[in-house]
């Protein structure tokens, strides 16, 4: 099936001549696998952290799953998992052989709750996985004081959120691991791509192990100009590290971040301007002394002021020529959660409340003011025909 022509799609990201020559360097130099490009992206990605140390993987599904190792999680651990993320964030616990723990949210800023996590530590519990949700960076304050009280570490689900800052502070940095996605539609892409930083050269190094074969350090270069060496499996590892061709990308991209993000906000103000009248929830605004990325422009449609469903509301926007996301579907109300874990709808009311109303609008920096218009026409005019 081709896309329709002037359909303007979901998280379409922005691809400029460099990186596209930069690739073409990559494919022509003969390096295409995990090299000196993967190694400066990384650099590059440290430096923007300010951690001591940046691991590219090929995925930040990827970089959750051994982020989950790294700290030690074993089979009978529990570890906390907002109930309104995607489904990479849980699967990761699973993967480790843990227990993914449900937390409710928030049902404005979509955040973990702090009170519902509090509720749902056990002995068991040994970690909590905070995801900065649509780019809003959670109450970090309020999660690092509940962790340290009771001794869990913390992986942060920076996926949405690379250029989110909470108290000075920047996201990923307030744990044991920091991961990021460079997926399709985030706000940097490497087609797929993930990060994970940390201070703890110890997780680093088990992290890098386990990254690649579980071989011993820096088996790439083992077919370098450096001479053949040997290389040591010392673990049971996976196939997750980042090719040079993925890294072309990043390495490109990365630099425009904050143009990228100022195209957004831009966006997100005319969209605020917009829709505030009508009957839906804007996102709230930022908390003081806290930077947001500006992922996900949600909207939350007040569908007790609307005569049409958030479905409905998807369909119109689809056929209006629109492509729309919903971040997300609770992960409770899903198969195989419900199934394996025995959640069940009830279980979590923030989340739910937003699974139902949330529809995600294109905010690309690649969007054109044409485009931008057009989502203001078709948000305005389904709402208008259904109020
Ligand atoms: C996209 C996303 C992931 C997974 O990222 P990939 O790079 O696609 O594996 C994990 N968590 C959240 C919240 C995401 O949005």
């Amino acid at each position: 099936m081709s896309a329709k022509k002037d359909f303007l799609i979901f998280g379409s990201p922005k691809i400029e001549r460099e990186e596209i020559r930069e690739v073409v360097r990559t494919l022509k130099s003969g390096w295409l696998g995990t090299g000196p490009r993967v190694a400066r992206f990384e650099e590059m990605f440290r430096a923007l952290k300010g951690t001591r140390f940046a691991m590219a993987v090929n995925s930040c599904t990827a970089a959750l799953h051994l982020a989950m190792l790294a700290i030690g999680i074993r089979p009978g651990d529990e570890v906390l998992v907002p109930a309104m993320t995607f489904a990479a964030t849980a699967n990761a616990v699973i993967h480790a052989g843990g227990r993914p723990v449900l937390v409710d949210c928030d049902r404005r800023t979509m955040t973990l709750s702090l009170e519902d996590m509090e509720k749902k530590i056990t002995p068991r519990t040994r970690a909590v996985i905070p995801v900065h949700f649509a780019g809003r960076p959670c109450a970090m304050n309020g999660i690092t004081e509940l962790a340290g009280r009771h001794g869990l570490k913390i992986v942060e689900d920076c996926a949405h959120a690379i250029e989110a800052e909470y108290h000075g502070k920047k996201t990923g940095t307030f744990g044991q691991i920091g991961c990021f996605s460079f997926y399709v539609t985030k706000n940097i892409v490497t087609g797929e791509g993930g990060m994970a930083v940390t201070d703890d050269g110890e997780y680093a190094g088990r992290f890098k192990t386990l990254a690649l074969h579980g071989m011993s350090r820096d088996a790439w270069k083992r077919f370098s100009d450096e001479g053949y060496r040997h290389y040591q499996v010392v673990d049971a590892g996976f196939k997750y590290n980042m090719m040079d061709l993925q890294a072309a990308i990043g390495i490109r991209q990365l630099p425009r971040i904050e143009k990228y993000r100022r195209r957004r906000a831009a966006v997100w103000k005319r969209y605020d301007e917009a829709f505030a009248s009508l009957p839906v929830f804007l996102p709230p605004p930022p908390e003081p002394d806290t930077r947001h990325a500006l992922h996900l422009y949600t909207l939350l449609l007040d569908i007790e002021r609307l005569r049409i469903s958030r479905d409905q509301f998807l369909q119109s926007m689809t056929e209006a020529g629109i492509g729309v996301g919903v971040h997300y579907i609770a992960l409770h109300l899903h198969p195989y959660y419900r199934e394996t874990f025995g959640y069940r709808p009830g279980d979590f009311p923030g989340a739910e409340w937003v699974s139902q109303r949330t529809i995600s609008l294109p905010l690309s920096p690649k969007l054109s003011d044409r485009n931008v218009r057009a989502v203001i026409a078709a948000v305005t005019r389904i709402v208008r025909e259904n109020s």
